[in-house]
């Protein structure tokens, strides 16, 4: 565990954090809670914890890590434009060598933006390497901004900001992979589909040293967000082979704490691989029978033996969700239920059943049973069907709120507690 003492050896201000490898052994062992230490918790501090004598991990919403080469700083990922700032400074209470060459994990917004406040300070123009696809996703969210936004929004609980845009394109692009030197020192990168299709992760083979990007966060992989753009499960668990073969003795990843020793991360790769593994092979077995969707998501469960681990909990992503995008890329969107393929619209469903029932309030009513006793599932159909065919019914709305409030609070994942508590928010603001 090379964190501990080395840590302690940097005295140069405000930045340095607590022993982040101690608190990672400590989450790995089950010492503490993962639920107390959220991968992607918000806030804009950002902490520097020393790996070697030239590389430092900036602990961020999104991580950064920084090495010192002599001739010049090598940046591997650079923040969200919230956390830019922060991340800068913790690199600059570090050192003051200038900005050489950045390297972008991926192109997602909260992991490339400290770059331009290094090149603010007038010493030229980085050299910004990353995968080829990095400009396309950059076009794309240039096309999606808004609906980027609203996402956002939704996943994340907020207010606003809206969707970053003012992007800092590559300036160096590569297909497979890459080798970049920069003062003696190595960078290997490689191209991996997985959480997107521009990931790279970074082998620095001289000090053992894996950035992963987020092909590990700590918790069930982002491979299902239900708002985002495709991801690549079996890809991805590739990727998570391969890294767990290097040898690494530190693993540096997109969110979350460092991990050091060789023996414990070849063993979260491995199962974080297991458990993507596992997912796929269920769905592409089921999809190969004939199956719905509807009866693979009600199926398929994460293999039991990686499924409880501390770094594999559904806190962010889920894997429900996985399986479903295991089902868009290798299916159409056509999910085997006739009455979906051409469905009547929602309202017009909503209100023949409201009808049958005796009224939209009995839906509703049923839906406030349904959620006491912890039908969630359910009862968000009742409540959500009675609120389109009596939109204006000041009960209705109050049960939906209720409904969606109380299932905001018994969902794990992030992306689930943002869709609900936007959809209780709907109906908890005054109509228009
Ligand atoms: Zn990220």
């Amino acid at each position: 565990m090379g964190g501990t003492s080395i840590c302690h050896q940097l005295t140069s201000g405000a930045y340095v954090s607590e022993d982040l490898f101690e608190l990672s052994r400590q989450l790995l062992s089950g010492e503490t809670s993962i639920g107390d230490h959220h991968p992607l918790r918000m806030g804009t501090q950002a902490a520097i914890q020393l790996v070697t004598e030239s590389v430092i991990f900036v602990e961020s919403f999104a991580n950064a890590i920084a090495t010192r080469t002599g001739a010049g700083l090598v940046l591997v990922d650079g923040g969200s434009p919230l956390h830019a700032q922060a991340i800068f400074g913790a690199v600059r209470s570090w050192t003051d060598e200038r900005l050489d060459t950045a390297i972008y994990t991926h192109g997602h917004v909260d992991h490339i933006y400290a770059i331009r406040n290094f090149e603010a300070e007038g010493n030229g123009p980085a050299r910004v390497v990353a995968h080829q696809a990095v400009p396309d996703r950059f076009k794309r969210y240039e096309l999606t901004n808004g609906y980027n936004g609203v996402i956002n929004q939704r996943q994340f609980q907020l207010g606003g900001p809206l969707f970053p845009a003012g992007y800092r394109y590559p300036d160096e692009t590569y297909n497979d992979s890459l080798d970049v030197t920069v003062g003696g020192t190595e960078f290997s990168l490689h191209h991996d589909r997985g959480e997107t299709d521009d990931g790279t992760w970074v082998w620095m083979p001289q000090a053992k040293i894996l950035c992963t990007g987020d092909l590990f966060i700590w918790a069930s992989p982002n491979c299902g967000n239900p708002q985002k753009a495709q991801r690549y499960c079996d890809e991805w668990a590739v990727a998570l082979r391969k890294m767990a073969a290097l040898g690494a003795e530190f693993l540096l990843p997109g969110h979350g704490l460092p991990i050091a020793g060789a023996d414990v991360i070849r063993g979260v790769l491995e199962d974080t691989a297991t458990y993507l593994e596992s997912l796929f092979t269920q769905t592409i077995e089921m999809m190969n029978s004939g199956a719905r969707l509807d009866e693979i998501i009600h199926t398929v469960q994460p293999a039991a033996e990686v499924s409880d681990r501390p770094w594999l909990q559904p806190v962010y992503d889920e894997p429900e969700f996985i399986v479903r995008n295991i089902w868009r890329l290798y299916g159409g969107w056509y999910d085997g239920n006739p009455a979906n393929l051409k469905p009547a619209a929602d309202r017009a469903l909503a209100t023949e059943l409201a009808t049958l029932a005796g009224g939209a309030d009995k839906l509703s009513e049923r839906a406030l049973e349904l959620s006491n006793v912890g039908e969630h599932r359910l009862a968000s159909h009742l409540v959500e069907m009675a609120s389109l065919a009596a939109p204006d019914v000041a009960e209705v709305r109050s049960a939906r709120a209720t409904v969606f409030a109380a299932r905001g609070q018994t969902e794990t994942s992030t992306m689930a507690k943002g869709v609900f508590a936007w959809a209780a928010n709907e109906s908890t603001d005054q109509p228009e």
